[in-house]
């Protein structure tokens, strides 16, 4: 199955992304982790990248599009999750081009719903484990020891540039200006199904595991 996951920056895209990859050995396909990795290439289009995004806008569609062209060719058994990814109509667009053109086609798109105050707390208390990602919150999730990665035992913990006050409030404008007029897009198709994003963790999977199996 290929699937997109659907919502603001804070929603818990990456969290369950990752649970999908796992359980599902499906393939997690996130523009926010590749153009993180592009940033740090010493490159100058990994300068504007990094500039665009400490900011909060949205990088241009032709270097995300391009970047999820480049993926989607490879074998994926599993299916892709889409995780940041389409952010605007045209990015919407070429993903349905980009997947014809592969011989595939879109299962479900998930629209992870939660409020914006629940963003905020969640976003600026965010931090991942700079070995495999995993990622822990100040007041709702720590690692069972301190500073030590409970999936990886990895030790470098990481705040996210974009991750502050003013960086987030920019990324919340992107959403509703751009990203959310995919929710009537997909929802026209009838490819829209919206889970409670606020739920627990645990909740918020089964609602999702609930859709692909066709039992929602
Ligand atoms: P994320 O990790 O998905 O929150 O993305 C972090 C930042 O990367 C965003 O604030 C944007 O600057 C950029 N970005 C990620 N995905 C996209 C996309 N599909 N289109 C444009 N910019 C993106």
């Amino acid at each position: 199955m290929n699937i997109i996951l659907l919502g603001p920056p804070g929603a818990g895209k990456g969290t369950q992304a990752r649970r999908l990859v796992e359980e599902r050995n499906m393939i997690q396909l996130s523009t926010g982790d590749m153009l993180r990795e592009a940033r740090t290439s010493g490159t100058e289009m990994g300068q504007i990248v990094a500039d665009v995004m400490d900011r909060g806008d949205l990088v241009t569609d032709e270097i995300v599009i391009g970047l999820i062209d480049e993926k989607l060719s490879g074998d994926a058994a599993g299916g892709f999750i889409f995780d940041g990814f389409p952010r605007t109509l045209r990015q919407a667009d070429a993903l349905t081009r980009s997947l014809e053109k592969a011989g595939m086609s879109l299962d479900a798109v998930i629209e992870m719903q939660v409020d914006d105050e629940a963003l905020v707390r969640r976003i600026t208390g965010r931090f991942t484990c700079g070995s495999c990602g995993e990622v822990y919150h100040d007041e709702t999730k720590r690692p069972a020891v301190e500073g030590v990665c409970d999936v990886c035992g990895g030790t470098e913990m990481k705040h996210r540039a974009d991750d502050n006050a003013d960086s987030l409030k920019q990324r919340l404008m992107e959403y509703y200006k751009k990203t959310s007029p995919l929710i009537g897009y997909y929802y026209a198709k009838g490819q829209l199904h919206t889970v409670d994003g606020l739920a627990e963790i645990e909740d918020v999977a089964a609602s999702i595991a609930a859709v692909l199996d066709g039992t929602a």
